[in-house]
């Protein structure tokens, strides 16, 4: 029996055999006193590379960001973000739930980015009727825009519009490395204009878990007492820090397998008749596609026959499709879903 091909995303990536030995190995202790060394080593090595002072080692990328928005915001206080956002769509409402902060959501361009006339309007001035302004989040790459990339041009004038008027940014950083290796530039120039950024280590680096949260050390003071509020101080923590360590050092530099291979995988399913891109073509490790109306098949109906080919990807609307290139899906991997594909469109295509 072949194993399964799983394309629904990164974060099912399992830990490599490195990151077990490591975590065997690893020197612990009690992290909510500040004393696992190895929690310790990986949050100076993850501020190292997002250019920043400090790091918090959090349990998820959900987590960093909240606590990254409750350290920048006041009760009542509004962060504007992307009406595509994670933090907008996937992280529960907690920002609001628990931080009493507002969200004013503003498109999403189809490259990911927020058009900065929308947000420089959108910032609200000294009228005690509006709430008051406090942060920007922008998300990079950008999941639902398709993987897309934001340059570390635009980061920069956006960063430059909010600290002009006193105000803060924040980068979810989820995969900012898979961004950089794309523009082929280093993590820390796209973080440089936030005043914080969040990283998962548990998506493309295969991390069993975790994010870090980074920033300024004043910033990562008070984003500590806020994660031993939101329940997350982890005591003996070094044990998966020890994972996160073997993510950096060793599994950073191999992103640019997994672009390759979504670009190789999208190559292969242009040829498929009904096979569209609405997104555009992968520019990191995400392939998006579209089931066009000449198909008389849903998409959860493609993804469940799929499955009894060994192949798993993510359904993100009727017709369309999510597949997430990680360490665990090697070129077989991907010859084995374009010939899935062939057979399930094709079989289709030859009783309609
Ligand atoms: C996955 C993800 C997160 C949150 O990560 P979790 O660890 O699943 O909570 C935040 N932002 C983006 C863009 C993500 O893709």
């Amino acid at each position: 029996m072949e194993s399964i091909v799983d394309l629904r995303s990164d974060t099912v990536s399992h830990p490599t055999p490195a990151m077990r030995e490591a975590m065997a190995r690893a020197e612990v202790g009690d992290d909510v006193l500040g004393e696992d060394p190895t929690v310790n080593r990986l949050e100076a090595m993850a501020a190292e590379k997002m250019g920043k002072q400090a790091g918090l080692f959090v349990p998820s990328g959900t987590m960093g960001n909240l606590a990254a928005v409750l350290a920048h915001c006041q009760r009542g206080e509004e962060a504007i973000m992307g009406n595509l956002g994670h933090t907008y769509l996937f992280e529960a409402g907690g920002i609001s739930a628990l931080g009493g902060v507002f969200a004013n959501t503003l498109p999403n361009q189809p490259d990911g980015t927020l058009n900065l006339d929308d947000v420089r309007s959108a910032i609200r001035g000294l009228d005690i009727h509006q709430p008051v302004t406090r942060l920007l989040i922008l998300e990079n790459t950008h999941n639902r825009c398709g993987g897309v990339v934001l340059t570390a041009a635009y980061m920069q004038v956006a960063g430059e519009l909010m600290h002009l008027q006193g105000l803060k940014l924040h980068l979810d950083g989820a995969r900012v490395f898979n961004a950089a290796a794309a523009l082929g530039v280093k993590a820390a120039d796209l973080a440089a204009p936030a005043d914080s950024v969040t990283f998962c280590l548990s998506k493309g680096l295969c991390a069993p878990v975790g994010s870090v949260l980074c920033g300024s050390a004043e910033f990562i003071t008070k984003a500590r007492r806020i994660r031993k509020q939101l329940g997350g101080g982890m005591r003996q923590a070094g044990i998966l820090a020890a994972a996160g360590i073997v993510a950096l050092e060793q599994m950073v530099e191999r992103l640019p397998q997994d672009h390759a291979r979504a670009k190789r995988l999208a190559d292969g399913l242009a040829g498929i008749p009904g096979i569209e891109f609405p997104l555009g073509k992968p520019q990191s490790n995400m392939v998006f596609v579209q089931l066009n109306q000449s198909l008389p098949l849903t998409a959860s109906e493609v993804a469940a026959r799929l499955v009894s080919h060994g192949i798993k990807v993510g359904v993100t609307g009727p017709r369309m499709f999510r597949m997430v290139l990680h360490y665990w899906v090697d070129d077989s991997g991907i010859d084995r879903t374009l010939k899935a594909f062939q057979e399930v469109l094709q079989v289709q295509a030859s009783v309609s």
